[in-house]
């Protein structure tokens, strides 16, 4: 039975990254008929958020996720916060302590320090050097009569310890690499390097599905499951597997503090949640050689972590708004007019509330399905139907406005004019331009652009003809006549 974690830490927005960690361990889940656990680890205060926490719960439900057990909805092993279970992470500690794996580390960060430029000086590996390995009783007492602090170091084997990535294969890390780590701080409090590895273990997890960022863990976490399944804590050792790098801009890891990263710029640029999840699946993944574009349903029946790469995935921006504009056009129209709301209203649209026409906006919306990226391009899109004056953009104004543009438009507003009742519709409002233009010797995309920035203030949009039918006659005229005023 398949057991996988999505553990977070609520620390600021959620990235990309992050959801790429997510979206593997979901797939993996649901393709396995198995259970995703989501966990928070929130044992930080210093850098934890309600806040954060909140957004994290949110995104996940943007995005689609479901959960087996987690925050909200419980489950056998809860809670989900770590901060509501420290006293399992004490009760372990003093376990790891009374058994001889962990020790009392009273060493001083200036003491560290000074032997770790001694040892570096010197060539040798410059990671704790085990001195508090062995510290007699009477040490022990003239220590803690000197007043000094102890934090609780775990005592690495003095083997090499290898493993199967799933990803990468087969990996060994020298004892001299892994040195004796703490995993419970001075005053008490445990660190990622313990609560992360007991709650795996607690929580019987049988895959463990992670950024490369933390491969170093790894070799820790597995010595110290070793130790937990000797005390009876941890049942077996879980399968790992490291997802690689996404690398961003000039071929530099994508950082949490890259805007690029940040979940919400694609929230609020109006990615669909399936688009956003089908592009980063390919950030490590992909469903064939020939297939870039496909549903969550096709990913899950098909998604294998073995067959994850193991080298870096760079974030194509322009890649992801591909894919988004694909799924996009995938929607019925009906799917499509609904996702496009929150756009269609303040504070995204300038227009108010009882200037919308939803009549309008459905004769227009399978116009705007085939030819936007994000969503949020909607809203400049329709303005012109439900502004009471074009949109003013001097630029587009400068831009179509030439010398002959106001003759082009005397001539077009005159054959427009003549379009009465029925005749007001998209082919006789074509014609009526090309027309106007060829009086004026200009082909029709010279001869549209006026017309265009006359009526919808702007040089691109969506479909002309089409738009000033939907628009209607009168308005229409009005605009025209506005321009040449
Ligand atoms: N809370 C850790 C993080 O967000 C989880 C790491 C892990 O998956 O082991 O980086």
């Amino acid at each position: 039975n398949v057991r996988v974690r999505f553990c977070p830490s609520p620390t600021g927005n959620p990235h990309v990254g992050l959801v790429r960690t997510a979206l593997f361990n979901w797939a993996f889940a649901r393709h396995h008929g198995g259970t995703l656990v989501f966990r928070i680890e929130d044992t930080d205060a210093a850098r934890d958020s309600e806040e954060s926490y909140q957004q994290l719960l949110d995104s996940m439900r943007w995005l689609g996720f479901d959960w087996d057990e987690g925050p909200e909805i419980g489950g056998p092993h809860a809670p989900y916060r770590q901060s509501q279970r420290m006293d399992i992470y004490k009760d372990v500690a003093q376990k790891l302590l009374d058994g001889g794996y962990a020790y009392r580390c009273y060493c001083t960060a200036e003491e560290l320090d000074e032997r770790r430029e001694a040892a570096r000086a010197a060539g040798r590996p410059s990671g704790y050097d085990g001195k508090c390995r062995v510290v007699t009783p009477e040490q022990q007492t003239a220590y803690e009569a000197e007043g000094r602090a102890s934090i609780v170091r775990f005592r690495m084997p003095d083997e090499a310890i290898t493993f199967t990535d799933i990803v990468r294969g087969e990996l060994t890390f020298t004892p001299e690499n892994v040195p004796d780590y703490g995993i419970v701080r001075a005053n008490g409090a445990p660190l990622y390097t313990l609560v992360n590895p007991v709650d795996d273990a607690l929580m019987e997890i049988t895959h463990v599905l992670r950024g490369e960022d933390l491969l170093s863990s790894t070799p820790r976490q597995i010595a110290l499951y070793k130790a937990l399944i000797e005390l009876g804590v941890a049942k077996s050792v879980p399968e790992f597997g490291h997802l690689p790098y996404v690398m961003g801009e000039g071929n530099k890891k994508l950082s949490k503090r890259d805007p690029q990263a940040s979940l919400n710029l694609y929230r609020e640029r109006g990615f669909l949640p399936a688009g956003l999840l089908n592009y980063l699946s390919l950030l490590g993944w992909s469903l064939s050689a020939d297939q870039d574009i496909f549903s969550m349903e096709e990913m899950v029946a098909a998604f294998d972590i073995k067959d994850v790469n193991a080298n870096p995935a760079r974030f194509d921006l322009k890649k992801a708004e591909a894919i988004n504009a694909d799924h996009i056009r995938r929607l019925d129209v009906k799917a499509f007019a609904e996702a496009c709301e929150p756009w269609l209203r303040a504070p995204h649209a300038p227009w108010a509330p009882e200037a919308f026409d939803r009549a309008a906006w459905e004769a227009i919306a399978p116009h705007a399905q085939t030819r936007l990226t994000v969503l949020s391009d909607i809203t400049a899109n329709v303005d012109f139907l439900f502004l009471d004056e074009p949109a003013e953009d001097e630029a587009s104004w400068a831009k179509a406005m030439k010398e002959g543009s106001d003759a082009l438009l005397r001539t077009a507003r005159a054959r427009l004019g003549d379009l009465e009742g029925a005749a007001w519709n998209a082919d006789a409002i074509k014609a009526a331009v090309v027309a106007a233009g060829e009086e004026h010797g200009l082909k029709l995309g010279k001869a549209q652009a006026p017309v265009r920035v006359a009526v919808t203030g702007r040089t691109v949009g969506l479909p002309l003809f089409e738009s000033l039918e939907i628009l209607g006659r009168e308005r229409t005229l009005a605009r025209v006549d506005a321009a040449l005023a």
